[in-house]
Formats: C-alpha cells, structure tokens, sequence
C-alpha cells in the first residue's frame, strides 16, 4: 500500500515504476496505491489496517514510510536543516566547528541539484565518517558530494538509479527531457541470459548537464549506474556521451550499446 501513485515513486519515472508494478503483480502482491493507512487495529496483535478507502485483514503489518534524522544530542545548540538533520558542510563540519557530524543524521552535498539535502544512506554514512575523521584529526578532506545512487532488485528484477527522476527535475523547475532506450544487453544471436534493458537519462536542455539515470533489467546492471553518478558528480553533459568509448565484446554487450544509443538519442 501506497498513499503515492505507484511504488518508488521517489526514484523513478512512470516508465520503470509500472515495470516494477506488473513484477510484483505478476508475482501475486496485490497492490493499492493512492491509498493511505489511517489506523491499525486489533485486540492484542494486529488483525486489520484502516486505510481512507476501506480496511484490510492482515498477520503482519511492516511500515516503510520514512525516517528522520534523530538529533537529540544535539538540536538545542547546532545549526539544523529543515527535516532536523544537523546542517554540515564539505568538510562534514557542523555550525559549531568543534562538532563534526555523519550518517544519518548529518546532510549531504547533492550534485544532481547543486545543493545541501538530506539523504539517509549506509554508503554516505561511511563517506561521511571518513572525512569527518580526517578534518578532525587534521588533515583536510572534503566531500565530492553525493548523487542518491540506488538499487533494488526484487524477484530477480534490477532496478538502479541516480540522481534525480525527470518527475522530480521538472517539479524543481529543470528545463529537463529524458532519453529513453530499450535494448537487449548482448547481441541477438545469444539466447541464454540476455534480458533487455531499459534506460533513461535525464538532462537539462539548457546547461546538457546529466541530472539523472535510470536502468532495469534481469541482467546485473548495477555496475552502470556508477558511470553515471560519476558524470553527475563530475556535472559531464549528455553530448560527451554520445560517442565516448565503451567497449563491445557479445559476451557482454553490443557494438550500439544503450548508453550511446540513448545519448544519441538526446535532441
Ligand atoms: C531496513 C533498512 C535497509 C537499509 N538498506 C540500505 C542499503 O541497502 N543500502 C544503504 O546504503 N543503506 C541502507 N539503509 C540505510 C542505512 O542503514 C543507514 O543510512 C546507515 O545505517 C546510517 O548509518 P549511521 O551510522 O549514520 O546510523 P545508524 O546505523 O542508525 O547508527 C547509529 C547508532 O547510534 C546509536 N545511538 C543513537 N543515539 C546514541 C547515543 N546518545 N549514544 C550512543 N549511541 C547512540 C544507535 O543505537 C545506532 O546504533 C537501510 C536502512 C534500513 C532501516
């Protein structure tokens, strides 16, 4: 259940959230989106949620509706972000400059946006620890900053993304368009394990700069969302990746492979 209009809504387009969608169906979840819980009802252990539409007997309930940074050691003194988390800088400084902050409750630098955000990640976490023990021990380290790449992979089907979505690009006011392709990941003329894969990137139409990626497939691609975080990272435009160099052997890929078939597909 979903009070959103779909599933993962906060890191991908429609095009991948329906793909997702027709997985879990397929796989027998019933799903109800646009549907928010109201409240949980039962005599000593659950028994039915209450939702704004209607009510539904359940065994179990697990809520994943968010989470916010837990700053009780230091709310009343340190300078805070609007979710509460401590506001740090590139050097994971806090508005105190005797107090680092890192993790989960500390912000990040977010290079799809060019701004301070709030993104609650094990593998900022450790980032995050690394510079903070740096700057504290005095040796000056910087964050690069961070892209929110992600994964999910359910019943075998992989979805990877980073950046923003281009849902959230034109609600922030992004000239933004996206480039679709579909292909399958190695040649035709190889049958076993060769899914196709869907891609989408996300770039503005003023500044070309690539402000997001979004791949699913059965295949593990995985490995190509860090290419793009990279070139969020690095701000790189879409017409770079028109024609840079990504090698085709047919045990792995195809000569026209997705990510330049996409990029040539920019307008
Ligand atoms: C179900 C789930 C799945 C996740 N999966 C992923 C994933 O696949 N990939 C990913 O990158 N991230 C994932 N995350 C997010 C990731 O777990 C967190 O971003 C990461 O653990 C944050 O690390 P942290 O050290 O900041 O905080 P935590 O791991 O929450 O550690 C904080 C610790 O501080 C302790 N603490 C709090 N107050 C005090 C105090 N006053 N004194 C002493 N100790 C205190 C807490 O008990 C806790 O042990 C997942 C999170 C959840 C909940």
């Amino acid at each position: 259940m979903d009070a959103a209009e779909t599933c993962l809504s906060c890191y991908y387009d429609d095009i991948f959230t329906e793909r997702m969608t027709k997985n879990l169906t397929d796989h027998g979840i019933e799903l109800a989106y646009n549907e928010s819980v109201v409240k949980i009802e039962g005599d000593k252990k659950v028994e039915r949620i209450v939702t704004n539409k209607g009510s539904y007997d359940v065994d179990m309930v697990v809520l994943c509706i968010g989470f916010k940074p837990n700053n009780a050691l230091g709310r009343d003194h340190l300078e805070l972000f609007g979710n509460g988390a401590f506001l740090v800088d590139k050097k994971q400084q806090t508005s105190d400059k005797d107090v680092f902050a890192i993790g989960d409750c500390a912000t990040v630098f977010d290079n799809a946006i060019q701004k301070t955000n709030y993104i609650a990640l094990a593998t900022n976490a450790v980032r995050s620890g690394i510079i903070a023990a740096h700057n504290a021990c005095g040796i000056e380290l910087e964050s690069v900053g961070v892209q929110g790449s992600n994964g999910i992979s359910i019943w075998g089907y992989n979805m990877v993304s980073t950046g923003i979505t281009l849902t959230k690009a034109l609600e922030l006011g992004y000239d933004a368009v996206a480039t679709d392709y579909e292909d399958l990941q190695k040649p035709g003329f190889i049958t076993d394990d060769n899914d196709k894969v869907l891609i989408r990137i996300v770039y503005d139409m003023k500044t070309r700069v690539i402000l997001g990626a979004q791949l699913a497939s059965h295949e593990n691609i995985s490995m190509t969302i860090h290419m793009f975080s990279l070139a969020i990272q690095e701000q790189v435009t879409i017409d770079k990746l028109k024609l840079f160099d990504v090698f085709f052997l047919p045990h792995f890929n195809q000569p026209y492979n997705y990510i330049t078939m996409a990029a040539l597909g920019a307008k």
